[in-house]
């Protein structure tokens, strides 16, 4: 035999990317389908709602980049707060942990804006398109007029949406009012117009096609999560105890006459769930803990004449101990749980202190470059120092400066700043010393400022004198 008439070994090829099929989510209604709209709504009123609250004369929360100042509610933080900003990530960061050890990924099912969002464009999907078959049927339909009136009116119900999410948004760096003037005007700038359409396409493209896709591939917090889980954490679970062996058959049917578990395999826990998976398979980190398969089953249980909960919130040790649910609220006040939970609220005290005993005015404090020291007509050593005052309150104040650190230290003159609200005003002092007071080198001294109408309100910083 020749070897061009040999039989080939035929090697596979194999994708390197396997497209997932499309996921059409069934519509469910159930007691934690109402807590998911619960949230959608509080979250959303709260999102689209808080940039039009006035306060002050001002927007109630606006993130000024350009000014360089956040304010919220009476607070206008400047850059000089970051340290408040560090601790808001730590404190997330520990709500993070604390939530997620207890509760398992509540969050992702109920406030994650991916799951909101996706809940919203779903809903739309929903009256537009139809539940789940009438999606599929079309989707699968040849083109038509009908089909071509139905998407466009889909994709015109999300743009629109999305769009005002994208406005919303920058209206939270930008102050709304006059955003939403421009926008009538047709006169945003160039870069208001990129952000607000960035945002409005990132929600169209996250909630209308990448959807379950975020929460598998991209999401962080999904990869890592598991870590923190533990066999006493809070997870949607299925009772292969009481559920299996599966099958199907009629209501009259006893199971256990027929050696059936509860569950009667009808397959609609995974024809609701948005991720596309089967609970039944066991915890897996494309669940996004969303309950739809729990209210789901919950219905067909009910139909069947079965007790509820074959899908249901518990914990691994749970299913494997049978244990009651006041067992599983024992066990959640574990040491982990208690140590998040303790250094948690600690931190939250601290920061609610510090932020309530804050004092509205900051003071920073630069050498003048030019020279170190010069001496005066009259003989003393005098240092220049750049004052910048930042009034970090919304009223207008007047402060005085005093310096204070070593005998006879004195400003050269008299020094009071008006400082606007919310800004900041910058002076020189010039500190003089009477010669031989001091030895050579660099001496520690204080700057004071204070409200000249209310002394409690002041700030001081420390600073160094160079005597030559
Ligand atoms: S909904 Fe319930 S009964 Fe139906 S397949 Fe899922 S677990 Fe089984
Ligand atoms: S398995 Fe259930 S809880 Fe998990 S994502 Fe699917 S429907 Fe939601």
């Amino acid at each position: 035999m020749s070897d061009s008439r040999k039989p080939q070994t035929v090697i596979p090829i194999q994708p390197l990317f396997a497209s997932d099929p499309k996921v059409y989510p069934r519509s469910i209604r159930g007691v934690f389908q109402r807590w998911r709209w619960v949230f959608a709504w509080l979250t959303q009123i709260v999102f689209y709602g808080l940039c039009w609250l006035p306060w002050n004369g001002r927007q109630a929360v606006l993130f000024d980049l350009d000014a360089r100042r956040f304010y919220v509610f009476d607070f206008v933080l400047w850059p000089q707060d970051i340290i408040y900003l560090a601790v808001l990530l730590v404190l997330s960061a520990l709500a993070l942990f604390l939530f997620t050890t207890v509760a398992g990924r509540l969050w992702c099912g109920y406030t994650c804006p991916q799951t909101v969002y996706t809940e919203l464009f779903l809903w739309i999907e929903h009256h537009i398109e139809g539940d789940r078959p009438q999606r599929m049927k079309l989707d699968a339909a040849p083109w038509s007029a009908r089909k071509l009136g139905l998407k466009v009116a889909k994709h015109g119900a999300w743009l629109v949406l999305a769009l005002w999410t994208g406005f919303t948004f920058v209206g939270y760096f930008t102050p709304i009012r006059e955003l939403a003037s421009a926008m009538l005007n047709l006169s945003l700038s160039g870069w208001e117009t990129f952000w607000v359409l960035f945002y409005g396409a990132a929600t169209y493209g996250n909630a209308g096609f990448m959807r379950e896709q975020m929460c598998k591939y991209i999401c962080p917090y999904a990869q890592f999560q598991f870590v923190m889980f533990d066999p006493d954490t809070l997870i949607v679970a299925y009772d292969e105890k009481r559920g299996e062996p599966r099958g199907g058959r009629s209501k009259k049917v006893v199971p256990a006459e027929k050696g059936l578990g509860d569950c009667i395999d009808c397959s609609i826990c995974v024809q609701v769930c948005p991720t596309g998976i089967d609970i039944r398979d066991g915890l897996q980190l494309e669940c996004i803990g969303c309950a739809a398969c729990i209210d789901a089953c919950d219905q067909v249980m009910d139909r069947m004449n079965y007790p509820r909960g074959l899908i249901r919130y518990s914990t691994e040790n749970a299913l494997k101990n049978r244990s009651s649910r006041a067992t599983i609220i024992k066990r959640s006040m574990r040491p982990r749980v208690l140590i998040y939970s303790v250094v948690f609220l600690s931190l939250l005290a601290v920061t609610v202190w510090t932020l309530a005993m804050r004092v509205p005015v900051k003071l920073d404090i630069e050498r003048d470059r030019a020279a170190l020291a010069t001496e005066t007509t009259e003989g003393s050593i005098e240092n220049a120092f750049q004052l910048q005052v930042i009034n970090a309150s919304e009223q207008p104040r007047l402060f005085a400066v005093t310096v204070a650190g070593i005998d006879s230290i004195h400003l050269s003159a008299p020094l009071e700043l008006v400082v606007p609200a919310a800004a900041s005003a910058s002076a020189t002092a010039r500190v003089r010393v009477e010669p031989g007071a001091l030895h050579g080198g660099s001496h520690p001294i204080r700057f004071t400022v204070v409200d000249v109408d209310r002394p409690e309100i002041s700030v001081t910083e420390d600073a160094r004198f160079w005597m030559p």
